[in-house]
Formats: structure tokens, C-alpha cells, sequence
């Protein structure tokens, strides 16, 4: 028998490293190519939808919409998917999460182009619209923004990215997507375990917090370490009632079948703070771990916490985690309905 190795590539993409693994023969050439070639389908998905989802792109799908104010705007599966499920998520956090934030993520620094470093310039005021400003007609697939305003899909075009990706590897045994530390695990490693993915401490970057043994799910964080604005004071994820970073957490690890719903309800509970938030994700059959800037931590009560899976031995690569609701998915209000063809 061949022995195990693995194709591993990283890419520059969305403000991030983004790294696929997909696991093989080490050295059957026909599968060695198979595997590149998949490798280069899912990042192509990576680049189609920042290209489509970016407000720091002025010719972006995303940039065009907010030029057109007032009337329906055609747009493509992709930006109907990720506003939907925004406009979703912002409902159910009863608008602390909101993607109209754009402006106001602007005026408070996040303003950059990452590679260009070129400084973007709406125009449009911070504050006034919020997600019911935004109007979607599914049957035409049409977008409508009511008022001036700029839509921001940061916290779901990564989840969306790694899900569409996903999809590309899913033939293969065992593959691993990892997009600025949110990440999705298919299948087992390359020594047939199941996968581990470590929980940073958000105030020890060297450190890990706690460790969860996956797969096929994602696991996805969003804490306020990650980016700073202008002055470096301020982190980048506000709550969008009020306009001012969140304060109430420092990580939220959400544990999820998609990684677009890890990715958003991450975002969300970390502004709903611990309680509302373990709420959130306990209502939405998802798993998560909130830790507070005092470095208190909060589980959902079914979090996979290594500690408790190293104890069972069949490992959480079961059907609670593929299924968390453990209803076959029927009545998730949430479960995103992926567009994956080509
Ligand atoms: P990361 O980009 O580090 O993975 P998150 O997934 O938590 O972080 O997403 C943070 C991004 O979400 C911000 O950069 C911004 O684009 C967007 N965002 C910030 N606050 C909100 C909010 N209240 N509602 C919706 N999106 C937000
Ligand atoms: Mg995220």
C-alpha cells in the first residue's frame, strides 16, 4: 500500500492566508494532479467571490449595487446568497449583526484595499440604515437598497468561500481548508484520525485555549485581536445598534455543518455578548465557545471540548456534529441554501 501524504497550498486572498489540504497517495502521480487540480478549483472560488463580495473593490458586484439606489438590482447567486443569509442572521440577533455596517466600518478606519493599501471613499454616511433598508425579491433575484448605503459582507463571503471550496474537495478522503484561522475539515488526516483544531487564547497568541476533534465541519472565530482600525484602538467587529466595537467578549469559536454559519453567528454572538449569544447559537443547534475579556469562558452545552472527547474513543466525528440539531437539519432557519454549481 501507497503511503499517506497530502497536497498542501497557500494563497494570498480576502485580506488573509488562506491554506487547502487535500489528503492522498504521497506518490501516485495521477492522484498527486487530481488533487492540484481540485486544490485550484476551490481557491478560484476564493477569488470569484471576494471579486463579487468586496466593498474595498470599486468594480466589485457589491461596490455597483451601492451606486444604485432605489430600484432592483439583478445580481449574481453569489452576492443573493451572502446578502440573504446576512439579512438572516441580522433578524435573528435583532439587528446587532447587520451588514449594512460598511460606512460606518469605513469611517472608523477600516478603509484599506489589503494589497494596495489604496485608502476607498464612498461618500455614503455612517449611520441611518440598517438591514431593513435592504430589499430582496428571490423569485427575480434582485437586490433593492432603499437608502444610501454600503453593504459589508465580512463576516459571511469567507464562510461562503470555504463552503463553495468545500464542495470542490468533497470526493476526496480527507481535506482541510483554513482561511485566516476559520476553517473547514473534511473527512479524517492523512493518519486517519479525525481532525484537531486548536482554540487560540485571544491574549496569548502562543497559547491554545482549548482543542476540538472534527469532521466535516467548520470551526470558525472571530475575536478582537484580529484587526485593528485607525490608531489601533478599536477592534473590528461593532456592535451595529450602536456604532462602537463590541466589548462584552474577546473570542467566540462556533463549531457548525457550514462554514458560513460558523463564520456569521461567530460574528454575532461576539456582539450579543455571552449570555444572548450562547442563546443564539443553542436556538441554531450549533456548538460555540464565547470567552470574555477577563478570560471567563462560556459553552454551549454540547461544545466539543478535547478534553472530553479524548475520552471517547469513537471521537466527535459523529452524527451530533454533521447534525447538530439532530433533526436531519428540517427547521434550521439559518441552513443556507448554497448555490455550488458552475
Ligand atoms: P474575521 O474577518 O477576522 O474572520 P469576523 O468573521 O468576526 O472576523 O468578521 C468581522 C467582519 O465582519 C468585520 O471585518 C466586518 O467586515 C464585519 N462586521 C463587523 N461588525 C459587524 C456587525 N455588527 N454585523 C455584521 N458584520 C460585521
Ligand atoms: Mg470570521
Amino acid at each position: 500500500m501507497n503511503a499517506p501524504g497530502s497536497s498542501i497550498r497557500t494563497i494570498t486572498v480576502m485580506g488573509t492566508f488562506a491554506t487547502i489540504e487535500v489528503v492522498g497517495e504521497a506518490s501516485d502521480p495521477k492522484q498527486i494532479a487530481e488533487r492540484e487540480e481540485a486544490i485550484e478549483r476551490a481557491f478560484e472560488w476564493f477569488h470569484r467571490i471576494e471579486a463579487c463580495c468586496s466593498r474595498f473593490e470599486p468594480a466589485s458586484e457589491l461596490s455597483q449595487l451601492a451606486r444604485q439606489i432605489g430600484v432592483p438590482v439583478p445580481v449574481s447567486e453569489i452576492l443573493y446568497e451572502a446578502v440573504q443569509f446576512a439579512i438572516a442572521v441580522a433578524e435573528e440577533s435583532d439587528g446587532a449583526f447587520d451588514p449594512t455596517v460598511g460606512a460606518g466600518m469605513e469611517a472608523r478606519g477600516f478603509n484599506r484595499e489589503y494589497r494596495t493599501s489604496r485608502v476607498i471613499h464612498t461618500g455614503i454616511a455612517a449611520r441611518g440604515a440598517n438591514y431593513r433598508d435592504v430589499r430582496l425579491d428571490p423569485k427575480r433575484r434582485t437586490i433593492t437598497l432603499l437608502r444610501p448605503l454600503m453593504l459589508d459582507l465580512g463576516a459571511v463571503a469567507k464562510g461562503l468561500a470555504i463552503d463553495i471550496a468545500a464542495r470542490e474537495l468533497a470526493s476526496f478522503a480527507g481535506f482541510a481548508i483554513d482561511a485566516g484561522g476559520d476553517v473547514f475539515l473534511g473527512g479524517c488526516r492523512p493518519d486517519g484520525a479525525p481532525w484537531t483544531v486548536g482554540i487560540r487564547h485571544p491574549r496569548d497568541g502562543r497559547e491554545l485555549i482549548d482543542a476540538v476533534r472534527v469532521s466535516n465541519c467548520a470551526v470558525c472565530t472571530s475575536g478582537d485581536y484580529e484587526r485593528r482600525g485607525a490608531g489601533g484602538v478599536r477592534h473590528h467587529i461593532i456592535d451595529a445598534r450602536s456604532g462602537t466595537s463590541a466589548t462584552m467578549l474577546a473570542s467566540v469559536t462556533v463549531v457548525a455543518p457550514t462554514a458560513m454559519i460558523a463564520d456569521a453567528l461567530a460574528t454575532a454572538a461576539f456582539v450579543l455578548g455571552p449570555d444572548e449569544g450562547i442563546r443564539l447559537l443553542e436556538r441554531h443547534g450549533v456548538e460555540g465557545l464565547l470567552v470574555t475579556p477577563t478570560l471567563q469562558r462560556h459553552a454551549t452545552r454540547g461544545f466539543p471540548s478535547d478534553y472530553s472527547i479524548l475520552q471517547d474513543t469513537k471521537g466527535p466525528a459523529d452524527d451530533r456534529l454533521r447534525d447538530p440539531a439532530g433533526d436531519g437539519g428540517a427547521d434550521r432557519g439559518l441552513q443556507p441554501d448554497i448555490w455550488c454549481s458552475r
